[in-house]
């Protein structure tokens, strides 16, 4: 998305647009085509075009100006979006996995990691003994559904990562004394992403629980501020249900964002929802 065309969508729903980022870098992360990543000159026009157009969302969370979010806390935003923010006093939310603060890479980076070593195909034959594929399966793709479970493949990838000894440790997140330097800055807050990044519809009701607490519980272990707006992994609408409804009511959380582009929300979502407001978000290019 050009500054152009942020604009022109800050016409249409000026009161209802909410930006979620990932990777703001000229050199992406994992030099990798499934990054999510904008270059740090287009981000800056993005987000510098109209001064002071930019909400803080923990007022009350409601969403009365466009607000900007960061999902899976990546290191190198330390470089590139936080300085720019902090010159412009923009503020904004980074929503963290708790799994990744000690070096630990996330299962979709796993993922990847076969990419990179042409291992894609020997995995998918091993996943196809345990679990149902359909015939052109793609590990990528469709991997996220409420029908695989995150969790399982994990298990799979952690074996055959084990096995083909590539696993690794890496600083392409932010650890906790990152966390601690963005926590100290008035106008940035910290959320909740979940522990390990799964698709929650495709866990047990123990099983969301587990990720969506444990995520949370994680960071307050650090003494860290963490604001009731949680964020879903992958944020279409169905990467979460009714149980992820449940919990997030249970633990009091006041916002849920997902990742549809359009404000409106579908009927189920808001029926589903009850007190918690849903916010939709664009990933800009
Ligand atoms: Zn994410």
């Amino acid at each position: 998305m050009h500054s152009k065309h942020l604009i022109d969508l800050f016409k249409t729903f000026y009161r209802q647009c909410g930006l979620c980022y990932h990777s703001v870098s000229n050199i992406s992360d994992l030099d990798d085509q499934y990054l999510h990543n904008v270059s740090v000159d287009k981000f800056k026009k993005q987000i510098t075009t109209i001064p002071k157009i930019w909400g803080d969302l923990s007022l009350n969370f409601n969403l009365i100006k466009p607000f900007i979010t960061f999902d899976d806390g990546y290191k190198s935003l330390l470089q590139t979006a936080v300085p720019i923010l902090k010159k412009h006093k923009i503020p904004a939310f980074f929503f963290i996995n708790s799994k990744t603060l000690n070096g630990d890479i996330l299962w979709r980076d796993k993922i990847r990691l076969l990419y990179n070593h042409n291992l894609e195909n020997e995995f998918l034959e091993e996943l196809r003994k345990n679990m149902t594929l359909c015939a052109n399966f793609s590990l990528y793709k469709d991997s996220k559904s409420p029908h695989i479970s995150s969790k399982s493949v994990e298990s799979e990838l952690n074996q055959f990562i084990y096995r083909k000894g590539i696993g690794h440790k890496n600083d392409l997140y932010m650890n906790k004394d990152d966390l601690k330097e963005l926590a100290e800055v008035k106008f940035f807050h910290l959320g909740n992403h979940t522990k390990s990044h799964y698709f929650l519809s495709s866990l047990s009701y123990e099983e969301q629980l587990t990720e969506i607490e444990s995520g949370f519980q994680d960071l307050v272990d650090l003494d860290l501020p963490i604001s009731k707006v949680f964020a879903a992994p992958f944020g279409n609408y169905d990467s979460v249900n009714e149980d992820t409804f449940k919990i997030l009511r249970s633990n009091s959380y006041e916002v849920l964002l997902l990742t549809n582009g359009r404000q409106n929300l579908k009927l189920d979502v808001r029926k589903s929802a009850g007190k918690i407001k849903v916010y939709n978000r664009y990933l800009p290019k």
